[in-house]
């Protein structure tokens, strides 16, 4: 414990001594010299996987169950953390806020009930294999211990801005949602991985569903900086998790796969192969 140091007259401040005694934490010297030299993993065995709202869940049971199947059989050799997305009825409630002109912060207050919706949901179904919802409280710390018990762990991906949701670059659209949540959970938690299950086998130049994926490249892996210099119009992931990994302490990279059309590549992923779009930092 730093001792109590008294500052010049009467009206001066009660310091605790410490190396940012008086600092306002702005200044960029200052700042680098707090970077840890190795950061602290608090779940390093959990491997974070979210599960796409409009690309899987609201396909409905032909799309959900077979990969429901597979992460049962997943839980009993990896540990799991499951997130969900939103979706469509995210879409419809962001929509309805647009045409009323609600603010960014509004919107996301809209539309972070769907993900919720969706967690319960796949709790409900995973219940008898130890499927257990969570929230974003003390249960976090708990992730390991849940998996060890044999449970696996869901929750919902959107990240609890609400009200203080960040401003769009463009638009009103609140800019971090489930993606961009399950990012910072899995480098908050110091994950072994993060696995997108998404309804295509990664990222591609351009949105396959709008142009012939023929016509299209295909980048099965990438960095982040050359992603970002590439700054394509769409992508399959959100756009803030770009910078958000230029800057991330634990999270090397993520990968993107279809697991729709191939639910073993959630095994395959978790064994470490390479299934999808793979996006690192350098
Ligand atoms: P989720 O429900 O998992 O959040 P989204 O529908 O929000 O999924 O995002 C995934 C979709 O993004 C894909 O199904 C694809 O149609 C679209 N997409 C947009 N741009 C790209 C791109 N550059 N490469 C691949 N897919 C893209
Ligand atoms: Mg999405």
């Amino acid at each position: 414990m730093g001792k109590l140091i008294k500052e010049g007259d009467e009206t001066g401040r009660l310091h605790v001594d410490s190396p940012l005694m008086g600092e306002s934490l702005v200044s960029k010297t200052l700042m680098k010299k707090t970077e840890a030299k190795a950061y602290f993993r608090m779940h390093p065995d959990i491997n974070v996987l979210k599960i796409g709202g409009q690309s899987i869940m609201d396909r409905g049971a032909k799309a959900l169950l077979p990969i429901l199947d597979v992460l049962v059989e997943a839980k009993d050799r990896h540990k799991i953390l499951l997130m969900t997305g939103g979706g469509t009825r995210a879409r419809h409630v962001y929509n309805i806020g647009v045409d009323l002109g609600m603010p960014t912060g509004v919107l996301s207050k809209l539309g972070d009930k769907v993900s919720w919706q969706n967690a319960e949901m796949l709790a409900v179904l995973l219940s008898k294999h130890g499927g257990v919802k969570i929230g974003h409280g003390d249960n976090l710390e708990q992730l390991t211990m849940f998996c060890r018990l044999g449970f696996l762990p869901i929750t919902y991906g959107i990240p609890p801005y609400g009200f203080f949701e960040h401003p769009a670059e463009h638009g009103s659209i609140p800019p971090h949602r489930t993606d961009c949540g399950a990012f910072l959970l899995a480098e908050n938690i110091g994950a072994r991985s993060l696995i997108y299950l998404k309804d295509e086998k990664g990222l591609y130049s351009d949105d396959p569903k709008k142009s012939d994926p023929g016509k299209l490249t295909f980048y099965d892996r990438i960095s982040v900086d050359e992603l970002l210099a590439l700054d394509l119009d769409d992508l399959i992931i959100e756009r803030p998790i770009l910078t958000l990994m230029q800057r991330s302490k634990c999270l090397r990279e993520l990968q993107i796969i279809d697991a729709l059309r191939h639910p073993e590549h959630i095994l395959a992923a978790l064994e470490g192969e390479h299934v999808g779009t793979i996006i690192y930092r350098d």
